[in-house]
């Protein structure tokens, strides 16, 4: 038996139409784009992929991934501990169908063409990147350049050290 969804490729209408669901253990080394951005690769996302139809007949999928992945903080460049609970709403939009108006669209919800073959990883990793940080920080620390070298120390604080020699 394999935790694993690397490979995993679902035919997005098929998973729907057939209310199917995945729930698996995505390691964080299995997401080389995200691992790229991480302090460590240990630890893995929990993730949940489910589908269906509503009753007009429209094609959803809800992709649910919690966990904590460490980030590289980018004052002190030490490990962030980053909760993540994600949960996003994508209505599928075969091939030939009207895209729904986004003014009339709650905002919950994206939309997404309706691949036969959808890298089920790769959706993960989509939407993990989208709901990072840009520029993740400790609330509190300090750059070890800052305390270093003196930048972003006060000048005086400088010359004082400078009289005592
Ligand atoms: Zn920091």
């Amino acid at each position: 038996m394999s935790d694993s969804i690397a490979g995993t490729v679902i035919d997005c209408l098929e998973f729907a139409r057939s209310g199917g669901v995945l729930e698996r253990n995505v390691g964080l080394d299995e997401l080389p784009r995200l691992a790229e951005l991480l302090t460590t690769t240990a630890g893995f996302l929990s993730v949940r992929l489910e589908g269906w139809r509503d009753d007009q007949g429209k094609s959803w999928l809800q992709l649910d991934i919690a966990g904590a992945p460490v980030l590289c903080c980018q004052r002190c460049l030490g490990g962030v501990k980053f909760p993540l609970a994600i949960r996003s709403r994508l209505q599928l939009i075969a091939p030939g169908e009207d895209w729904p108006d986004d003014d009339l669209e709650d905002d919950s919800a994206d939309a997404i063409t309706a691949e036969t073959a959808l890298t089920v990883l790769s959706l993960v990793e989509d939407e993990v990147l989208l709901a990072l940080p840009i520029a993740p920080r400790h609330e509190q620390c300090e750059s070890p350049l800052a305390s270093a070298s003196g930048h972003g120390a006060s000048p005086f604080a400088a010359l004082a050290d400078l009289k005592k020699h």
